[in-house]
Formats: structure tokens, C-alpha cells, sequence
């Protein structure tokens, strides 16, 4: 018997598994995919995310894509972009998400359990069996948006306001190289005018990663292809691009609704809807959810009941406020006021570093979890 499943091995899931591997319990990860395996991800990560899950950034480098950020270019779609600069310091990485997964899951000493895709989980007198044949004490469900833990305990994962994305990540010819424009230590961001969504061109070593989200899915192929023959248009990157996009969802942490902790059960990543509202950045709120949540398994000693494990939702709420489903005051503002709004503010300086880019991206007002204290 185990103490704790994880159902999925992306950050969120190996994370936990990593923070709880001399907890002296019984983990396993389980994960539908076969590692390494593709993830549709621009592949930003902050100096946060490293620091909390100490990193070592020259092993890390080793043979893997690690990109120094140093900077951006922001501004509203079809406008001049503004250059927020930070003297060369590094501010954020560029990672692929094929190398890092792998890497955690790797490191996280947890039995592996891969290829096997979760089907359902029954209670028992100590906990759940899932797929028929694995018990455990306390399942985590780490499966990203479509966590099938988060549907089996209530999720009404296909009628919820989600963030639609689509992207694609190709490595470059010499060729491609040569004609694309963007420097790899300054990722370029593209506000859309009804501030909807943000498209992103970002390039790690030799490879290009392009893409578009939408908290509104209608028209995101269109959407998507305005982007990209806009950033042909500009002589931004290559003519001859693939044309297979990837498309996936998550939630915004204010918008999303899902109840996060049931008996002998918890949700952390996406899976319980954590990503940040104007950056969509998940994979830091994905491993911070992880850690919280080990420590709260931790002080459970043993006794995984909703009472016991409701700790987490309320650390939860007090590392990242207070959900606010309803529309937020920028959203009740007509449309025209909102773009008015945004096209004046997108074209400076100021407002492009200190609020979009160090408050919206970098999360720089916010410390790294204190990992000793989790
Ligand atoms: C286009 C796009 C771009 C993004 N760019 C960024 C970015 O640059 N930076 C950033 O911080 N965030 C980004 N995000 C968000 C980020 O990808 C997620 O927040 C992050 O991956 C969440 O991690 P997770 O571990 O919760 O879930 P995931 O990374 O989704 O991992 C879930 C795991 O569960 C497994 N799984 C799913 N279903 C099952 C099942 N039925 N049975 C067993 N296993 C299952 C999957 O195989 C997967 O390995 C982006 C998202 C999208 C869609």
C-alpha cells in the first residue's frame, strides 16, 4: 500500500514528490506518458522556481537548453514594442519542457508508474484504489487541466472559463536562424487590444517558440494565424515556420471555481487552477502548490481526512489571495474605454517594466517560498 499517489508527473506532481522524498512514505507518480515526454509550454521559468526546488543551474545546463533572460520587448499587437532592460541581469530562463519534466521526475525518488493512464479510483477502508489494482492513503492529483482526479471528485472541467493557448516549438536551420530577428535573451510579448490575451515569440538556443493565449477560445486558430503572418510581416522569424500548432488550457487563479481538497484527495498545479492571472504563468504556482501541499502531508501524520488536509486550501488562499470569479473592475469597463486604456499604457516605459513586466511577469514583488519552512 501506498501512502501517496500522484496522479501526473509535471512539475506540480514531481515537485511534491521531490519535497516529500525523506518524509519516510510510500510514493508513486503516475503519468499517462512515457518520459521524456512533449508539453505545449512556452517554457518561461523565474529564478523563483529554480531557487525553491534548488536547482543546480550548471547541472541543469548540462546538455539541456538553459536560456538566460535579460530582458523583454512589450507592447500592444501591431504597435512599436517597448524594451524593458535589466543591465544583464538574469531575470528569468528559457527551458524545454521535454528536458525540465524529465529532469524533476528523474530527480524526484518516487516509484515511476508510467504509461498508464488513470482510469478510476474506488474508496476502500484506508484510502482509494485506483485503475483496480494501486492503494494508496492519499491521492494528489497532479494531471494539469484535465486532471481526471479533479473531474472524480467534481470538476465540471469542460464548462469552465479557461485560458486557450496554442503554440509551436521547433528547432531552427541555420537557415532560420539567419533570418530570425529575435534575440534570444529578450523574449517579445504582444498585448492583444482587448487585453483578451497575449501572444509571445520566444527564442531558446537554437530553437523558436511561438504562440498565443486567450482567456476566449472563439476564433483562437484565427487569432493565432493573424499573429504569425504579422511577425512575417515585421521580418520577425522565418518564412517557412512548421504549420502544426499545439493547442492546451489552463485556469486563471482568480477565475477558476474547483474545489481543491476532498477526503484522502488534494489538487495541486493546474489541476486546482493556480495560474497566474496576467502572465498565465503556472509552473511557479504549480510548484509552490506542491510544496505547500507536502507540508501539510507532512503534518497530517498519517490521518488524510478532508478535515485534516482543508490546511492546504486555506494556505492556498493565503499564498495567493482570494479567488474572485466575477469580472474584475477592468473588465466591467466598455470595450473602447479598456483599449484606450491599454494602447496609451502599452506605449510606456514605465508601465511597460515596473507593472507588465516586474508586477505581471516577474512576480518580482513576491518572495520565493521559504522551502526551509515547508
Ligand atoms: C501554450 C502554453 C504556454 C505556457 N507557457 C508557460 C510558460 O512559459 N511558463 C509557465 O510558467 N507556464 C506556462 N504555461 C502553463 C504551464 O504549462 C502549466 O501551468 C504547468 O505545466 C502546470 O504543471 P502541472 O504539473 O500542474 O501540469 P502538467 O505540466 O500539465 O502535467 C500534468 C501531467 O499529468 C499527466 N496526465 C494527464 N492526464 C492524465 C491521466 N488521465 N492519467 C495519468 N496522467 C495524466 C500528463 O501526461 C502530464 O505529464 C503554459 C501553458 C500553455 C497551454
Amino acid at each position: 500500500m501506498l501512502d501517496v499517489l500522484i496522479v501526473g508527473g509535471g512539475p506540480a506532481g514531481s515537485s511534491l514528490a521531490w519535497a516529500l522524498r525523506d518524509s519516510g512514505l510510500k510514493i508513486a507518480i503516475m503519468d499517462k506518458a512515457e518520459f521524456p515526454r512533449q508539453k505545449v509550454c512556452a517554457g518561461w521559468v523565474t529564478p523563483a522556481v529554480m531557487q525553491e526546488l534548488d536547482v543546480d543551474l550548471d547541472d541543469y545546463a548540462r546538455g539541456r537548453v538553459l536560456q538566460p533572460i535579460t530582458g523583454f520587448r512589450i507592447g500592444q499587437l501591431g504597435r512599436k514594442l517597448v524594451k524593458s532592460d535589466y543591465a544583464g541581469d538574469v531575470v528569468s530562463y528559457g527551458i524545454r519542457r521535454i528536458e525540465f519534466d524529465d529532469y524533476l521526475l528523474q530527480r524526484s525518488q518516487a516509484r515511476l508508474i508510467t504509461s498508464e493512464p488513470f482510469r478510476q479510483m474506488q474508496r476502500t477502508d484506508s484510502g482509494w484504489r485506483v485503475n483496480d489494482d494501486i492503494e494508496a492513503r492519499v491521492v494528489v492529483g497532479a494531471g494539469g487541466h484535465f486532471c481526471p482526479v479533479a473531474r472524480a471528485i467534481g470538476s465540471k472541467v469542460v464548462s469552465e472559463v479557461a485560458v486557450a493557448a496554442q503554440e509551436i516549438e521547433f528547432e531552427m536551420t541555420p537557415e532560420q536562424e539567419a533570418e530570425c530577428t529575435i534575440d534570444a535573451e529578450i523574449p517579445e510579448l504582444f498585448f492583444m487590444p482587448d487585453l483578451k490575451g497575449y501572444g509571445w515569440v520566444f527564442r531558446k538556443g537554437s530553437f523558436l517558440n511561438i504562440g498565443l493565449g486567450r482567456e476566449d477560445k472563439h476564433r483562437l486558430s484565427a487569432h493565432v494565424q493573424d499573429f504569425v503572418d504579422y511577425l512575417k510581416q515585421q521580418n520577425r522569424i522565418p518564412e517557412d515556420i512548421p504549420q502544426k500548432l499545439a493547442g492546451h488550457a489552463y485556469l486563471l487563479y482568480p477565475h477558476a471555481v474547483r474545489k481543491i481538497v476532498g477526503d484522502q484527495v488534494l489538487l495541486i498545479g493546474d489541476a486546482a487552477g493556480l495560474a497566474y492571472a496576467q502572465s498565465g504563468e503556472g509552473i511557479r504556482p504549480a510548484v509552490e502548490s506542491a510544496l505547500i501541499a507536502a507540508r501539510v502531508i507532512r503534518d497530517c501524520g498519517g490521518d488524510y481526512s478532508a478535515a485534516r488536509l482543508q490546511a492546504y486550501a486555506g494556505l492556498i488562499e493565503q499564498r495567493f489571495g482570494e479567488r474572485q470569479p466575477d469580472p474584475d473592475f477592468m473588465e466591467r469597463l466598455p470595450f473602447a474605454v479598456r483599449q484606450l486604456f491599454a494602447s496609451g499604457l502599452m506605449r510606456t516605459k514605465w508601465f511597460t517594466k515596473n507593472v507588465v513586466a516586474d508586477r505581471w511577469f516577474l512576480h518580482a514583488h513576491e518572495e520565493p517560498l521559504d522551502t526551509a519552512a515547508q
